[in-house]
């Protein structure tokens, strides 16, 4: 049987990633003595990955001209997720977007230029020098450097609440086996989302066996559980980051995942177009690959094509790190690869790449043929992409890569106020409970945003410095 420890400290936050580390700088930069709990072996999380944080009216901004205001990006959000979030949440993320980019570069994080995410949208993507390290390393320096004792491969377990209902605990266990009970005032949980289980996945999204979750090892629903189970009410919790689909097996910005996104001639398992294939935004692409039977796609083009790609470029890029007209000069290889794996196909004609796929080849060849005709007459009849994405399917060889739905998290669980205080299910807050980031519900409808890019990021930084500020006034410091 393991040992029992008693540490004390005013405040206690569960995680050390995008939102746990902002929240612990505050708290200890506002006088409290803080201890964080991180499950895994080194801090960031997810927040390590990311590229780009959302911030509308921010000096960058408008040093490059960017004219977008609060009162024109809260719009958009509300539209877009058709007033099914938080109000008052949404307004303050928004509000203080800018804020917290100045308050993130002035603990040493390196944020660039503003950059639009999708074709043609808004430039509200401040892009990270290498990713979101610049942010969560400056941050843990800082954390340690105000006396926050950070507590690695130590998972948060349990809540704790006093007579009247108030935070009074967590318990934690070590990697040792060992108890950990911090009796502080006030906890923040910023544990990320629920990306790794598999079983709330299923129970509460419509995510497929297949889907691959790339949001670090962390984020399991602990948090949410743990604040679930002393009443806590839930929000958003259907809610999923979708990425561009995946190489199964084939983890982040490869080469044949990036063939994978290109604009071309997709088709679900029954060989039928599903997408305006020249529609980039992540969400829209996850959540029409998740109404296929099986949850899988297929991108298929011939030879020219292929070529096109290789001396030419692509159409879409990866991120900032594989630009538009990047081109393809290993693409023979990468092809190779994927073939190699039993993920990609080549052939010599359309009905033996049919077979290969386990697709019917009358329809997958009825399929090309139709595709074929819109590229002629430089129209898609049927979803209206833009023509410039339409490349025929007719010269040998051809070429199918199968790709799978990819998860970059879950965003949503927890309800939260726009103090980030938790809620129980008469909407009071328990007091001393805040929580911040993935974990939390409340920004976003029934599909992450496509229009605000940067928010999660943004939102995990904001949120946990809102719910440090609020416990700060909590216990009177
Ligand atoms: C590849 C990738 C690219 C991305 N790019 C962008 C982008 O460009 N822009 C953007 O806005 N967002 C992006 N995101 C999303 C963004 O990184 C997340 O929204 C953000 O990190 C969420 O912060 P968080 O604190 O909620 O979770 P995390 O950053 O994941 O931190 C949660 C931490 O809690 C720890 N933890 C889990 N369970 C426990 C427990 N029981 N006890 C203690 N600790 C625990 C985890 O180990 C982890 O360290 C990207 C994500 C990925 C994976």
């Amino acid at each position: 049987m393991g040992k029992e420890q008693e540490l004390n400290a005013d405040i206690a936050i569960i995680g050390a990633g995008g939102a746990g580390l902002p929240a612990a700088v505050t708290a200890a930069y506002g006088g409290a003595s803080v201890i964080v709990f991180e499950k895994m072996a080194a801090i960031g999380g997810a927040a390590n990955m990311a590229e780009g944080i959302f911030a509308v009216e921010s000096n960058i901004q408008r040093r490059e001209n960017v004219g977008l205001t609060k009162d024109q990006a809260f719009k958009l959000h509300m539209e877009y997720s058709h007033w099914r979030v938080n109000p008052s949440l949404v307004r303050v993320i928004i509000d203080r977007s800018a804020e917290t980019i100045e308050w993130l570069m002035a603990q040493g994080a390196k944020i660039c230029e503003p950059r639009a995410l999708y074709p043609d949208s808004l430039r509200t993507w401040h892009t990270l020098e290498g990713y979101g390290k610049t942010i969560t390393k400056a941050l843990y320096e800082k954390a340690k450097e105000a006396g926050v004792q950070v507590l690695l491969k130590t998972p948060a377990k349990k809540l704790v609440l006093d007579e009247e209902g108030r935070i009074s605990g967590v318990i934690a266990e070590d990697k040792n086996g060992n108890t950990i009970k911090a009796n502080v005032k006030a906890v923040i949980i910023s544990d990320g989302g629920f990306g790794n289980n598999m079983e709330m996945l299923q129970k509460y999204t419509n995510a497929g066996p297949d889907i691959i979750h790339y949001g670090g090892k962390g984020p399991n629903g602990d948090g949410i559980q743990m604040a679930w189970e002393i009443g806590a009410a839930a929000e958003g919790t259907d809610v999923l980051q979708r990425g561009m689909p995946m190489v199964r097996g084939e983890m982040g910005i490869t080469r044949l995942n990036t063939l994978l996104s290109q604009p071309y001639l997709w088709v679900n398992q029954w060989g039928e177009r599903f997408f305006d294939e020249g529609t980039y935004e992540f969400p829209f692409v996850g959540n029409a690959i998740a109404k296929q039977a099986n949850q899988i796609m297929y991108i298929i083009f011939d030879d020219h094509t292929k070529k096109y790609m290789k001396e030419v470029g692509i159409d879409f890029g990866a991120g900032v790190y594989v630009p538009i007209a990047t081109k393809l000069d290993n693409i023979d290889a990468e092809l190779q690869r994927g073939i190699d794996k039993g993920e990609a196909y080549v052939a010599e004609t359309i009905d033996q790449l049919a077979s290969m796929i386990d697709i019917n080849g009358e329809k997958l060849v009825a399929t090309v043929e139709k595709y074929n005709g819109f590229c002629s007459k430089g129209h898609d009849d049927q979803f209206a992409k833009n023509p410039k994405f339409l490349h025929p399917v007719k010269t040998p060889e051809f070429y199918a890569i199968r790709a799978c739905p990819t998860l970059v998290g879950t965003v949503g669980g927890i309800k939260i106020n726009s103090k980030t205080e938790v809620l129980n299910k008469k909407d009071v807050a328990i007091p001393g409970l805040y929580a911040s980031g993935n974990c939390a519900g409340g920004m976003y409808g029934d599909t992450y945003d496509a229009v605000t890019s940067g928010l999660t990021i943004s939102f995990a930084v904001s949120s946990g410095r809102i719910g440090s500020e609020n416990a700060l006034r909590y216990i009177g410091k």
